[in-house]
């Protein structure tokens, strides 16, 4: 019996001959439900635009969430690797960040093609058009 790391549930992870190395730390449906996966949104803005980049669906990661799939992050940095000269700028935005997106958005309109990351999307959208 093991604990999961994320949902503190309790389960058991069966030994077979094809896993009998793998240890396995999130519950199966942990596993299913945060399985990252690179998700990218393309947002219009005045004279340019954002491709907005997060692993996750979830809006709603709590902090321990956040901590434990942090570091998964690197997915998208070795993506950043890859396209950082086909952007401007670059913006990971954490949850201060994005309660204060009012006071930066005025900086963008420097700016045609941003790249703003996330671990867990937001509703970057709505943020920008109010
Ligand atoms: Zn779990």
């Amino acid at each position: 019996m093991v604990i999961c790391k994320l949902c503190q549930k309790h389960f058991i992870d069966e030994t077979t001959f094809l896993n009998l190395f793998v240890f396995h730390d999130l519950c199966e449906q942990c596993r299913k439900t945060y399985k990252p996966k690179i998700l990218f949104e393309k947002i219009p803005i005045d004279f340019g635009l954002i491709h907005y980049t997060y692993l996750f669906e979830d809006c709603s990661l709590n902090t321990h969430y956040e901590d434990y799939l942090s570091p998964y992050l690197s997915m998208i940095y070795e993506r950043l690797l890859d396209v950082q000269g086909q952007y401007d700028l670059f913006i990971y935005l954490d949850d201060d960040m994005f309660y204060k997106v009012n006071e930066f958005t005025c900086f963008l309109n420097d700016y045609q093609d941003i790249f703003i990351f996330t671990l867990a999307r937001k509703e970057v959208i709505y943020q920008w058009l109010l």
